[in-house]
């Protein structure tokens, strides 16, 4: 691989969010800053980025290029690839951690409780503030393709590789407007460290894409947020007006 080879593919993840790459079985002192270039010799090849990330392919091509993907560990457990539902051209993308046990089962990202939850949200906050908003109008896919055994956070290996297909999708579908729903998702797409309670109803940017964090509705169900719930419905409000007013 030569340098600028080897630039492009820092500044993708770069772009990304991802700012630290890693060998498949690092000692924990061993992590490889993005800024400097592993010693090929010593680390796993990064995967291959698209040569072009462009808006100019369709989200099939994409789906074609996972294919039946063993990329990574997360392959071993899944049942189906979990790709994102929508509208292709929606100008709202929402971006979840990653599926849990009925998507992996339907191979359709937030179909579970916590999907219902968020279809609620997004449809009933659409009514109320008078926009006429279905579930199918907008973009839903999450940071990582399979489910992580027993509903664990994806690992940053797993979100880094997983991640150049999320990149690609974002930039196909290139929405007016992304909403990351969790820490995970928000550290993923916004590179930044504090806590999802920090970020949450507050805008930030993915290449020039303004990025709305909220919690994620998982977090929501738990019966004792009632507050964070109140505040999710403030976040979402916020961006479907941003969005379709
Ligand atoms: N949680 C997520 O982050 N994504 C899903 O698709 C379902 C649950």
């Amino acid at each position: 691989m030569d340098a600028d080879q080897l630039r492009q593919y820092l500044e993708f993840y770069q772009d990304l969010g991802i700012k630290t790459v890693y060998k498949r079985n690092p000692p924990a002192s061993e992590t490889i800053r993005a800024a400097a270039p592993p010693p090929e010799a010593e680390s796993e090849p990064l995967p291959a980025p698209p040569a072009a990330a462009s808006n100019s392919e369709s989200l099939l091509q994409i789906m074609q290029d996972i294919g039946d993907c063993r990329r990574c560990r997360l392959h071993e457990g899944r049942h189906k690839i979990v790709f994102g539902v929508g509208n292709e051209r929606a100008p709202l993308v929402f971006v979840g951690e990653g599926p849990g046990a009925d998507e992996d089962a339907q191979g359709i990202p937030f179909v579970g409780r916590a999907g219902q939850l968020l279809t609620q949200m997004i449809e009933g906050t659409a009514k109320k503030e008078g926009i006429n908003l279905l579930r199918e109008d907008v973009y839903i896919c999450n940071v990582v393709k399979c489910r992580p055994p027993e509903n664990r956070t994806p690992e940053p290996d797993e979100m880094e590789i997983c991640g150049q297909f999320l990149y690609r999708q974002l930039v196909t579908i290139a929405p007016k407007a992304i909403c990351v729903l969790g820490g995970t998702a928000a550290k993923a797409i916004t590179g930044r460290k504090e806590g999802v309670t920090k970020m949450r109803g507050k805008w930030f940017k993915w290449r020039d894409v303004p990025v709305m964090v909220t919690y994620h509705p998982s977090f929501l169900l738990r019966a004792y947020n009632q507050e964070a719930k109140r505040e999710a419905w403030e976040d979402l409000k916020k961006v479907l007006h941003f969005v379709y007013d």
